[in-house]
C-alpha cells in the first residue's frame, strides 16, 4: 500500500511539472545553436591563486548573485564564489525540450540536486552558475507597485532594474492550443479583464513573461554576467564554501572549498548591508 502510495506520488509529481510546463510554455521547440556566452572571467577553483583580495565576495551565483555581482562590479572589485558548474557547456541541458530530464537528472553532473524536505516533499534545488533560472518554469513577472511603493524602493530605480534584466532574459512566449484553453477558461469563469500580454501586474488575466526564447532555449541569470565590468569580477566554479572566518584587517580568501577568510570586524551582517547601500549609491549615482 506505502509503495503505491509513494508511486503515485511520483506519477502525480511528474504530472504536476508537465502541467506546469505546459501551462506556461510550448511544446515543439526545435534546438537553437546558442552561440554560448564564454566569459574570460568564469573559471574553475583550481586555478585560483592561494590568496585573494576583493571588496565583495559573492557565496552564491544564483539568480540573485549574478546580477547583483554585476552591479557591484561598476565599482568595486567582486568576488564569486559558486559551488556548481557552468550552464553554457551544454546548451541542449538548457533548452526547453530538456526541461523536464534536467530537472530530473539524477547523475553526478546533473545541475539539479535532489532532496526531501523536512516534511518529506521530494524536490529540486540547482547547483550550477546561474541558479534556480537554470532549472526553473521561467516565468516571469514585475511586482506590482503597490508592493514595490509598501517596501519603500526607489520606483525609478525599480523600473530601470526590471528593464535591465528584462532586455537579456525575458521574452513574450508564443500562445497555442493549450494556452488559449486555458486563458478562454479564465475568462469564462470571471477573471477579468483580460489585459493581453504584460509583465506587470495587474488584476485579471493576462499572459506574463517567459525567460525562454522563441527557439525554447533558456536565457538565463548568468546571462546578466554579460553587463560586468570584467576588469574587476571572478568567478569561481565548483567553490564550495564551507566556512567563513572573521579577521580584524584586509578582506582576504584562502583555502578555497573549504575556509574562507574575510574581514572588516565581526559584524558582517551590518558592514556587509551598509557596504551594499554605498556601492548601489555609486552605481546608480
Ligand atoms: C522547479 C522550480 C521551478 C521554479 N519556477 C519558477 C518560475 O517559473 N518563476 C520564478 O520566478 N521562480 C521559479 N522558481 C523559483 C526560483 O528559481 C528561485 O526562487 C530562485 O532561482 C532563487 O534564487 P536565489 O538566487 O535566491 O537562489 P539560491 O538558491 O539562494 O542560490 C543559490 C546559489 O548558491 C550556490 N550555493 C549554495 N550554497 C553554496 C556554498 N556553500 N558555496 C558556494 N555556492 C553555494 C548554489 O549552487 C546556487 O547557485 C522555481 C524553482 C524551482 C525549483
Amino acid at each position: 500500500m506505502s509503495i503505491h502510495t509513494s508511486m503515485l506520488g511520483q506519477v502525480i509529481e511528474q504530472l504536476i511539472w508537465a502541467f506546469f510546463t505546459c501551462c506556461i510554455f510550448l511544446s515543439g521547440f526545435s534546438h537553437a545553436d546558442d552561440q554560448a556566452p564564454k566569459y574570460t572571467f568564469v573559471r574553475e577553483t583550481t586555478s585560483a591563486p592561494p590568496i585573494l583580495y576583493y571588496n565583495y565576495i559573492m557565496i552564491g551565483g544564483g539568480t540573485c548573485g549574478c546580477p547583483l555581482a554585476a552591479t557591484l562590479s561598476q565599482g568595486a572589485r567582486v568576488l564569486v564564489l559558486e559551488r556548481g558548474s557552468s550552464p553554457y557547456t551544454n546548451p541542449e541541458k538548457i533548452n526547453i525540450k530538456n526541461f523536464l530530464n534536467s530537472l530530473f537528472d539524477p547523475s553526478p553532473s546533473s545541475f539539479a540536486q535532489q532532496f526531501i524536505s523536512n516534511d518529506g516533499v521530494l524536490n529540486a534545488r540547482a547547483r550550477v552558475l546561474g541558479d534556480g533560472s537554470v532549472l526553473n518554469a521561467g516565468f516571469y513577472s514585475r511586482a506590482g507597485s503597490r508592493y514595490i511603493r509598501d517596501s519603500g524602493w526607489n520606483e525609478t530605480l525599480a523600473r530601470n532594474s526590471y528593464e535591465w534584466v528584462e532586455n537579456k532574459v525575458v521574452f513574450e512566449p508564443l500562445i497555442m492550443q493549450w494556452q488559449i484553453a486555458v486563458k478562454d477558461g479564465l475568462l469564462e469563469v470571471g477573471v477579468l479583464p483580460y489585459n493581453d500580454f504584460s509583465l506587470d501586474q495587474l488584476y485579471g488575466t493576462k499572459v506574463g513573461g517567459t525567460i525562454f526564447d522563441k527557439d525554447g532555449q533558456r536565457h538565463i541569470a548568468a546571462d546578466l554576467l554579460e553587463y560586468v565590468d570584467p576588469k574587476r569580477i571572478f568567478v569561481y566554479l565548483y567553490a564550495t564554501v564551507q566556512k567563513i572566518v572573521f579577521k580584524d584587517s584586509s578582506i582576504g580568501i584562502t583555502n578555497f572549498g573549504s575556509t574562507i577568510e574575510t574581514g572588516s570586524g565581526l559584524s558582517l551582517g551590518h558592514s556587509w548591508s551598509q557596504r551594499l547601500q554605498e556601492s548601489f549609491k555609486s552605481v546608480s549615482n
